[in-house]
C-alpha cells in the first residue's frame, strides 16, 4: 500500500510551481512576451563565463575517474577548497570535515533537520517563510512553530522567538537574505536572536540548533549579511551556488557545521548520518569540481539591481505598498484585497503572474520573483496600473 502522507505530498502542487506551469501553458499560448510571469525564483543573469570554462577542461580529463563517486561527503580536495573560502571569506577557522556537499539547499536543509531533530520535537520558522520547510520539518516528524517576523521592517521578532521556545524545540531556521520578503537580518537583530537562544540553551540544559539557510548570502544591494557561526557558534549554514552562481538545475550546496560549537564534531557525524540515511550522498561530482574552482566568484549582482529599482520605482507610483528589499530578488506587495490568492487570480486576467503569500504561511500578500528581463518588468508596468484601477472603478 502506497504510503498516504507521501501520496498527500505528491498530490499537493506548490503554488509557485502551480503558477509557474500555468505560465507556461499561457504563454503557448498568447506568445512569452505577452505574459508577466513573476512566480518562480530562476536565475535570470548566466552562471559566470569561469563556470563553463572549467566544466569544458574538465570534459578533457580521464572520463572515468572525472565521473566517479566521490565519498559521500564529497571531494575531499573539493571540501578544502570551500573550507579555505570560509576561512578567507569570514574568519573563522572551518576545517573540511565539517563540510557535507549537497543536491543545493534544500537537500542541506533537509539532512540538517534530520541530523538534529528527533520526531515530536517542534521547529520554529519565522513567517513568511519559504514553503518547503513544512515539507522537510514534516518528514522527520516535527511540528512546525511559526513566529511571525516584525513589521513593518520584517526583521526576526525575537521577543516572539523567546516565547515560542519551549521543551520540545529543538531547531528555528533563519533565511536571510530572505525568500519572499528580501529582508536582510541585521547584526543587531542576529545578535539579539544569538542572546536568547544561548539564555535558552542554559534554561533548557540542551542545545538548541540554528540553521542558517543561505542560498541568497550573494545577493544583496548593499546590506551586511553578517556571518552566522560568528554570532552564535551552535550554527548550521546551509549554502547553495543555484542562485548566487545562477546553477539551480546542477544541484550543488554544501552543509557546514560550524567548529566553533562545542559538539562540531558529533553534529557532523550525525549530518553524515542523516545524508545516508535520506540516500544524498556524493553531490553532483562535475559541479562538486567546478566548485572548488569557482568558489571565489563574485556574484554578478548589477541586472537585479537594476530590476529592483525599475520595478519599486515603477509600483510606488502607481500607489502599490510593498517592502524595500535589501537582499534575494524578490519584492513582497500588499494585495489589493484581504484574500491574495484572489488577488492573484484577477492579476492573472492581466497577464501578471503573481505568487501568493498563503503557502508562506500569510495572508494577504503576493511574492513577485523579479530575477526576469528587464524589459518584460518595464513592460508590465501597465499591466498593473490596469489591475489597480480594476479595484477602483
Ligand atoms: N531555501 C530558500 C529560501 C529558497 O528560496 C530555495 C530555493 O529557491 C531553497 C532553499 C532551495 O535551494 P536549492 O535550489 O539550492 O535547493
Amino acid at each position: 500500500m502506497i504510503n498516504e502522507k507521501m501520496h498527500a505530498l505528491g498530490d499537493e502542487p506548490s503554488a509557485i510551481r502551480e503558477l509557474f506551469a500555468y505560465g507556461m501553458e499561457r504563454k503557448a499560448q498568447v506568445g512569452a512576451d505577452n505574459v508577466f510571469d513573476y512566480s518562480i525564483g530562476n536565475p535570470s543573469v548566466p552562471a559566470p563565463p569561469k563556470v563553463r570554462e572549467t566544466i569544458l577542461r574538465l570534459m578533457e580529463e580521464d572520463p572515468v575517474a572525472l565521473h566517479g563517486y566521490t565519498p559521500a561527503a564529497g571531494d575531499p580536495a573539493v571540501r578544502d577548497a570551500v573550507a579555505r573560502h570560509i576561512r578567507e571569506r569570514y574568519g573563522v577557522p572551518a576545517t573540511p570535515g565539517q563540510l557535507y556537499l549537497t543536491v543545493g539547499a534544500a537537500a542541506a536543509i533537509a539532512i540538517s533537520l534530520a541530523a538534529v531533530t528527533h520526531p515530536g520535537d517542534e521547529v520554529i520558522v519565522i513567517s513568511p517563510f519559504f514553503p518547503e520547510y513544512s515539507t522537510w520539518i514534516g518528514m522527520c516528524g516535527c511540528e512546525r512553530v511559526e513566529v511571525p517576523a516584525s513589521v513593518p521592517d520584517f526583521q526576526i521578532d525575537v521577543d516572539a522567538v523567546a516565547a515560542a521556545i519551549g521543551p520540545k524545540t529543538s531547531a528555528i531556521i533563519i533565511n536571510s537574505p530572505n525568500n519572499p520578503v528580501g529582508a536582510v537580518y541585521t547584526r543587531q537583530n542576529l545578535e539579539a536572536l544569538a542572546a536568547v537562544l544561548r539564555a535558552k540553551e542554559a534554561e533548557l540544559g540542551r542545545p538548541l540548533y540554528l540553521i542558517s539557510d543561505e542560498p541568497y548570502r550573494e545577493i544583496t544591494y548593499g546590506a551586511e549579511v553578517p556571518y552566522v557561526p560568528c554570532l552564535y557558534p551552535r550554527t548550521i549554514v546551509c549554502l547553495s551556488y543555484s542562485k548566487s552562481l545562477s546553477l539551480p538545475g546542477e544541484r550543488i550546496g554544501y552543509i557546514y557545521v560550524s567548529d566553533l560549537m562545542d559538539d562540531a564534531a558529533d553534529v557532523a557525524c550525525a549530518v553524515a548520518g542523516a545524508g545516508r540515511a535520506l540516500g544524498y550522498i556524493c553531490a553532483p561530482v562535475l559541479m562538486q569540481r567546478v566548485l572548488a574552482e569557482c568558489v571565489d566568484e563574485p556574484s554578478d549582482v548589477a541586472a537585479y539591481a537594476e530590476n529592483r529599482r525599475i520595478l519599486t520605482e515603477g509600483l510606488s507610483a502607481l500607489g502599490y505598498e510593498y517592502v524595500e528589499p535589501d537582499g534575494a530578488f524578490y519584492l513582497w506587495v500588499k494585495a489589493l484585497e484581504p484574500d491574495a490568492q484572489a488577488f492573484s487570480d484577477r492579476a492573472k486576467a492581466f497577464e501578471l503572474l503573481l505568487v501568493p503569500s498563503d503557502s508562506f504561511g500569510v495572508p494577504g500578500w503576493v511574492r513577485l520573483s523579479y530575477c526576469i528581463a528587464r524589459d518584460t518588468i518595464e513592460r508590465s508596468l501597465p499591466a498593473f496600473k490596469a489591475l489597480k484601477e480594476s479595484y477602483e472603478g
